[in-house]
């Protein structure tokens, strides 16, 4: 903290309430990636993190995560792994299940993307619960993978989702003002 690229992020975020329903504030990245500078900000602190943690396999988690993932990839030299809703990838998938607040949704994995023992970290915009980077990190470990950390521009405070990553670190670039 203290670092002003942080604070820049932040004020690029711009705060929705009541969407998609009613109580939820929305955190809304697409103002973030208009700003050049915050957006840059955002891949660089990233790409310092992780750029010499034998990372390789960046895994994002879709939508959002798909719009950092790539970035971060290509400047630490890793693979993208895209982590998609069901019944997009086309190849042979695994399926992991995750509750929502009401009823429940499913990430699916190509089992081909990652090696056993490859060495992954899986982004994507917020956490709240961490139901679904849980069960992002279920699918990359049933193949095998390591999951070294999670990645979040936003980490919500009351949730964090600590309890629900599997014991696995967390690192969160801003909490919501
Ligand atoms: P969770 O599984 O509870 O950690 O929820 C995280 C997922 O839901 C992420 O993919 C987020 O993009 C989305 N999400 C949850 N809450 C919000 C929010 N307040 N603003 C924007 N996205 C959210």
């Amino acid at each position: 903290k203290g670092d002003p690229r942080l604070e820049a992020i932040s004020a690029a975020i711009r705060v929705v309430p009541n969407f998609p329903k009613n109580g939820i504030m929305f955190q809304d990245i697409t103002t973030l990636l208009l700003d050049h500078k915050a957006f840059k900000h955002t891949v660089d602190i990233f790409v310092d993190r992780y750029k010499d943690m034998q990372i390789s396999v960046v895994a994002g988690v879709e939508a959002r995560g798909f719009m950092f993932g790539p970035s971060i990839a290509l400047a630490i030299g890793a693979k993208f792994v895209p982590l998609r809703k069901p019944g997009k990838l086309p190849g042979k998938v695994i399926s992991e299940s995750y509750e929502l607040e009401y009823g429940h949704d499913r990430l699916e994995m190509h089992v081909d993307a990652v090696e056993p023992r490859e060495r992954v970290i899986i982004i994507d915009d917020l956490v709240a619960t961490g139901g679904t980077l849980s069960a992002a990190i279920s699918l990359m470990e049933s193949q095998g993978a390591v999951v070294v950390e999670c990645a979040c521009v936003i980490g919500l405070p009351e949730v964090k989702g600590q309890h629900k990553l599997k014991g696995k670190p967390l690192y969160v670039l801003v909490e919501p003002s």
